[in-house]
């Protein structure tokens, strides 16, 4: 049984916090060509999330009524001036953390930070307050964590947990120091750490073949530990803030049927709406797989971004402890030794 707290306590340890029993990690048995293809459609999920949510961020359901009936497009426009199929940087920030996991051969703070301080320069085409602020201290001050911070209990560092989640499947302490520890690179705040470990394990737990009342009882657990995370009755806040952002998303995850649906009702809430898209199209992309991502909303992803999601959702299961005690039905490559999820 895997007993760990989603709340980090005092110290570093998940033995700090509140016990949260969730289950064995993996059913009994895994069939690692399906779990890359849940993780690749993960990735693509969040690619698929904030393009189509960019367009209404800001704006009030309403707004989003009225100038779009029910969006459900990938017609790019909104406040950014996005071209149809343009990501943005939940999408970005993923892509630099899962670059640095790949060209490290495994995890990597320094390497992690690296990349987004490399990103930054790079005059991104938008970027959070607290992102930019967290990234900016590393440039200067060199550290990897921030002081706590009573304004970083924003999403920004959950919408970026995925390649994280795919880096540790099969190791459920590692999922949670790696999530936390690229948290604190820019957010530290416990609701923040609780949010990517939650995040994280639902990607898991999806790409793990699991079933969405599964899921849903692991979300629930939640809330109870983590009050914040409650999303029934939904309030129907979507800002920014982590605990409006996972409602939005456990919400319209546990109460629509396919992954066009459930994205479609999440981004259509508006408010920071690529980024509740992003985290719901990992949940939503590796729950539901490959064949429940909309052929026309992949034709509008650059093709080239198509291709290097899939490759790094590939990498990172070759490096996760699972693939090296699963064995692969399809004769894939080998597994990389090593224990990729060494601090
Ligand atoms: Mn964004
Ligand atoms: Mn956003």
């Amino acid at each position: 049984m895997a007993r760990l707290a989603l709340l980090p306590g005092p110290g570093t340890g998940p033995e700090d916090g509140p016990v949260l029993d969730l289950g064995p990690a993996a059913p009994p048995s895994v069939h690692l060509p399906d779990v890359r293809d849940r993780a690749r459609a993960a990735f693509l999920g969040l690619a698929l999330g904030d393009a189509l949510g960019a367009t209404v961020e800001f704006m009030t359901p309403a707004e989003i009524r009225s100038a779009h009936g029910i969006h459900r497009e990938l017609t790019g426009g909104g406040w950014l001036r996005l071209r149809p199929g343009q990501v943005t940087d939940d999408t970005e920030l993923s892509l630099a953390m899962a670059r640095a996991i790949d060209a490290a051969g495994g995890w990597s703070l320094l390497g992690v930070a690296e990349a987004f301080a490399a990103w930054l320069k790079g005059r991104p085409t938008d970027v959070g307050a607290t992102c930019r602020a967290g990234i900016r201290r590393y440039l200067i001050e060199g550290t990897l964590q921030g002081r706590p911070g009573a304004w970083d209990a924003g999403n920004g560092a959950a919408m970026r947990v995925l390649p994280v989640a795919l880096l540790t499947l099969g190791d459920d302490e590692g999922l949670w120091r790696l999530a936390v520890a690229q948290a604190r690179i820019t957010h530290h705040h416990p609701l923040s750490d609780a949010a990517c470990v939650l995040v994280g394990r639902l990607v898991q737990q999806a790409c793990l073949g699991r079933s969405l009342r599964h899921l849903r009882a692991g979300a629930e657990a939640a809330g109870r530990e983590v009050p914040h995370f409650r999303f029934e009755p939904y309030r129907g806040l979507a800002t920014g803030y982590v605990a409006d952002t996972l409602q939005t998303v456990l919400h319209h995850l546990f109460t629509t049927r396919d992954f066009e649906g459930c994205l479609t009702a999440v981004v259509n809430q508006g408010g920071d709406a690529d980024t509740t898209g992003a985290i719901a199209g990992a949940i939503a992309g590796a729950y539901y797989g490959p064949e429940g991502l909309p052929a026309r909303w992949l034709r509008r992803l650059d093709r080239a971004l198509v291709a290097e999601l899939t490759r790094l959702a590939d990498r990172l299961v070759a490096l996760s402890p699972l693939a090296a005690r699963v064995s692969d039905g399809a004769g894939g490559p080998p597994p990389v030794a090593g224990g990729a999820a060494a601090p």
